[in-house]
């Protein structure tokens, strides 16, 4: 039967790493090779601060400490993004599940969508690159692109590659404080589903530490091996 693939058929593969690993980079760059829905929960809760809606008042001070959203917000708005007719399609997701009862909400979410979870890649990178990595980062404020004052500034300086844009950005929350919240949340509440995926034979690890261009290879192999 020509058509769709079967909702089985999807991937569905889940970006694990710690705050500044590369998830939002990499998501992007599947999205391009594979054709799959980013869906980061970051850019969602941000999107509901900017809009002030009842969930990103809700969420605001907590994203600006560095602390988790609590579980029922996040979940509201990543359903509600799934239930847009663009996300029936193999999903990339960035940022999510953070917790181990959002991990089991999602492994619902996808039996409901008739999917199962092609792969949870850990995007492992030392904790000294973070606040390098973290504090010089920046995005065009019109198509999302992200840049870095050291790693990858635009080829033409002051313009995006992508776009032409010429108005950047720089999320509130990319302190050096507020990164260290981040990274204490991120090893107690997120840290451990890399053995939650372990246990369930669907963890693959890649080396994060490396050119962005090297990761995305690595993460091709992984998911190749995965059957993506
Ligand atoms: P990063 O991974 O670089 O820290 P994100 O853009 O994924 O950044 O998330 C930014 C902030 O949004 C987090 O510090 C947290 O406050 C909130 N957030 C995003 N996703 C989740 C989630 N799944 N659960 C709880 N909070 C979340
Ligand atoms: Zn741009």
């Amino acid at each position: 039967m020509a058509g769709r693939p079967a909702a089985d058929a999807l991937p569905v593969v889940i970006l694990l790493g710690p705050p500044g690993a590369g998830k939002g980079t990499q998501a992007r760059m599947l999205q391009e090779d594979y054709g799959l829905v980013q869906l980061s929960t970051g850019d969602l809760l941000r999107g509901a601060v900017a809009k002030g809606t009842p969930a990103g008042r809700a969420a605001e001070a907590v994203m600006q400490a560095g602390g988790l959203v609590p579980d029922a917000i996040v979940l509201d708005v990543l359903r509600e993004r799934m239930a847009e007719p663009d996300a029936a399609r193999g999903i990339v997701l960035d940022g999510f599940p953070r917790t181990e009862a959002q991990a089991e909400a999602l492994d619902a979410l996808v039996a409901a969508r008739g999917q199962r979870i092609t792969a949870a890649v850990s995007l492992e990178v030392e904790d000294a690159a973070m606040v390098e990595r973290i504090a010089g980062r920046y995005s065009c404020a019109q198509c999302g692109e992200g840049y870095h004052d050291r790693f990858k500034q635009p080829k033409e300086a002051g313009g995006c590659d992508k776009c032409g844009g010429h108005e950047f950005k720089r999320r509130p929350d990319d302190t050096a404080e507020t990164v260290a919240a981040r990274l204490a949340a991120y090893r107690a509440e997120t840290a451990p589903l890399i053995a939650y995926y372990a246990a369930r034979g669907l963890l693959a690890r890649v080396d994060a530490m490396g050119a962005i261009a090297e990761i995305r290879a690595a993460l091709a192999r992984a998911l190749s091996k995965a059957g993506a």
